[in-house]
């Protein structure tokens, strides 16, 4: 048996990259530039407005406001795409539209927003004239001659993936085709006997041809272009025939016939026509496969194509494609970058591992709080093309692995992106809001004492409303990078970790929560009254009977009295006694306190 690293080098090491050819931009979607790409032009060609407004010189708005407008003549207007007339003199405004050339004499645009256009226009009044609100300086709202792209610089480098930005940076400099690596045609082969085509009605004992199918569409997925050469049969003559019809294609993909049953003979017939080599690849699903070279004689031009024979079964026949034939077609396109995404994700189920093979299997990995989950999809079994077709990734389990538990972390290499789900109820999390003084910080200290009697992991997130945190002591070495200037200083020791960062804007609750992370059974929050998480409201008697929050947005409140509002009555609000932390937490534990998968915690 050899390694899934060992096939795949063996099998890189007889592919190369493909010549490069011109084709129509639009072609040239995901294929690698051939050559480097300078600009003959400068982008924008001439400063242009960035607004629709008025061109003026700045100097003439010095002063201008709201309650002192500057008041100009409108001596004419450019749209986009035309060129200036006229300069703007002392005095003048010219109206522009976004794009358009900025006349002579201008140099900055005042947008319409801060001039009196929309007044004038209502009241029908006088627009031979222009009233600015707002002074401007120099070069407001005007974007530069070449400021995107100047002439004579590389813009694109050899190498480069064409994406659509990159297609329309090309459109910008004028290029309706480019240079880029061919993509290779792979030609396609399914082998059995059992095998019908998906058009054709199903005979007894028959199965439609769905690898054929399935890796068609991964070929064209990567890049490729997929060539079908339909069904060989499991005779010598019928596969003979149709591999020959495939001997012009850069790279032949078979599927079946390669593991130790009776009828499978793509070997003989491959072995006929030049080198191949069987593998039992460390590897489940997926372990039989067939590489080779097949030496071929073209117009006189002696060619070799390369072969991979993937498993029959169609899960395997995927996920070996995945593992094989993807770094192949890509490697053939000039891409660098051969190895498939992966993440780390919490596995959801025991997955296990009994013959030291690397075990793939098939998930669907979710994002929840910031952390990705990966729940096996079902039954596993290698004929099961469900089970890929529910799954966005492929846990990867180690061939040195005895396998995995629930709850552990493993590698999931990713078919598709991942789906973001809601994170609003999947925290665990309680914000507890007030006004000062209303006994908020001594209701969430005597709610962690109460859950950690409970048996829970506590967080407890509290908002600052001062500018600074000082949690570092003056002459630390953490104090002394902070400092020194470091954006962010962390600190970890054998039993703690702390970690402050700078930050340019107040950070919102969802911003704090992927920081904290989500192994805590609840996170009790002080403050942040404007987030949209559950929220219990602490009142306290002598701060008079207001609430800060509407009561709609609340899930509880808290009083030390009897608050004298017919609010509970009206909203219908729980309302719960301050001296009484084991009811709040009660009705805490009752309401938010779930896990992930919605269930409620078993407390001992
Ligand atoms: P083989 O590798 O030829 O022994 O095939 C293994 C299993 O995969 C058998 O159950 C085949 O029927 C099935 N199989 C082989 N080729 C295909 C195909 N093109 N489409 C669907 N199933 C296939
Ligand atoms: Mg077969």
């Amino acid at each position: 048996m050899i390694s899934v690293e060992e096939a795949l080098e063996k099998i890189l090491s007889y592919i190369e990259v493909l010549e490069p050819e011109r084709r129509p931009i639009l072609d040239c979607l995901g294929q690698v530039l051939a050559e480097d790409i300078y600009s003959t032009i400068d982008i924008p060609p001439l400063d242009n407005s960035a607004m629709d407004g008025y061109a003026v010189r700045a100097e003439d708005t010095y002063g201008a406001g709201e309650s002192s407008p500057v008041y100009l003549a409108v001596v004419g207007e450019i749209a986009a795409g035309s060129l200036p007339t006229r300069a703007v003199k002392a005095g003048t405004a010219i109206r522009i539209m976004t794009g358009a050339p900025l006349p002579d004499g201008a140099d900055a645009v005042v947008q319409f927003e801060n001039t009196d256009e929309m007044t004038r226009k209502s009241s029908g009044g006088d627009l031979s004239q222009i009233g600015i609100l707002h002074q401007a300086k120099k070069r407001l709202n005007v974007r530069n001659r070449g400021e995107d792209i100047a002439k004579g610089n590389l813009v694109l480098e050899k190498g480069r993936v064409l994406r659509p930005q990159e297609i329309g940076v090309l459109a910008s400099l004028g290029h309706s085709v480019a240079p880029v690596i061919r993509r290779p045609i792979v030609a396609i082969l399914a082998t059995g006997d059992e095998l019908i085509a998906v058009d054709q009605p199903l005979d007894p004992g028959k199965i439609h041809d769905s690898n054929t199918y399935t890796i068609a569409a991964e070929v064209s997925r990567y890049g490729g272009i997929p060539r079908i050469l339909g069904i060989g049969r499991d005779s010598i003559q019928s596969l003979t025939e149709r591999i020959h019809e495939g001997l012009d294609a850069d790279m032949l993909i078979t599927s079946g016939g390669v593991s130790k049953g009776d009828y499978d003979i793509v070997k003989d017939v491959l072995a006929e026509h030049g080198e191949v080599g069987f593998w039992t690849v460390r590897m489940k699903p997926g372990k039989p496969l067939a590489f080779g070279i097949i030496k071929n004689v073209e117009g006189g031009r002696k060619r070799e194509v390369p072969h991979l024979g993937l498993p029959g079964n169609p899960v395997s026949s995927m996920i070996t494609f995945e593992q094989f034939a993807r770094p192949a077609i890509l490697k053939m396109m000039g891409k660098k970058t051969l190895a498939k995404p992966t993440v780390q994700a919490i596995i959801e189920d025991n997955i296990a591992n009994n013959d030291g093979r690397r075990v793939f299997s098939r998930v669907m990995v979710t994002k929840r709080g910031g952390q990705y989950y990966a729940s096996v999809t079902g039954p596993q079994g290698s004929g099961i093309l469900t089970s890929i077709a529910r799954a966005n990734g492929l846990a990867v389990i180690p061939e040195t692995s005895k396998g995995v538990k629930a709850g552990e972390i493993v590698q999931v290499q990713m078919l598709d992106w991942v789906q973001e789900q809601g994170e609003q109820r999947t925290w665990p999390i309680v914000t507890i809001v007030g006004r000062s003084e209303s006994g908020k910080t001594l209701l969430v200290e005597q709610l962690i004492c109460e859950f950690r009697r409970r048996g829970y992991k506590i967080a407890a997130l509290k908002h600052s409303h001062c500018g600074d945190i000082e949690i570092d002591q003056p002459g630390k070495d953490t104090w002394k990078f902070a400092q020194a200037g470091s954006d962010a200083v962390c600190i970890s020791s054998p039993r703690k970790l702390a970690f402050i960062k700078n930050s340019d804007h107040d950070p919102r609750v969802d911003e704090v929560l992927p920081i904290i992370g989500n192994e805590f059974d609840v996170v009790l929050v002080e403050g942040f009254k404007k987030s949209n998480l559950p929220k219990i409201e602490v009142h306290r008697k002598e701060l008079g009977d207001d609430l800060l929050c509407s009561p709609e947005e609340l899930s509880a409140i808290v009083t030390d009295g009897s608050l004298d509002t017919p609010l509970a009555d009206n909203y219908k609000v729980p309302i719960l006694s301050w001296a009484d932390t084991a009811a709040i937490a009660d009705f805490i534990e009752k309401n938010f306190l779930r896990t992930a998968s919605g269930e409620g915690k078993c407390l001992p």
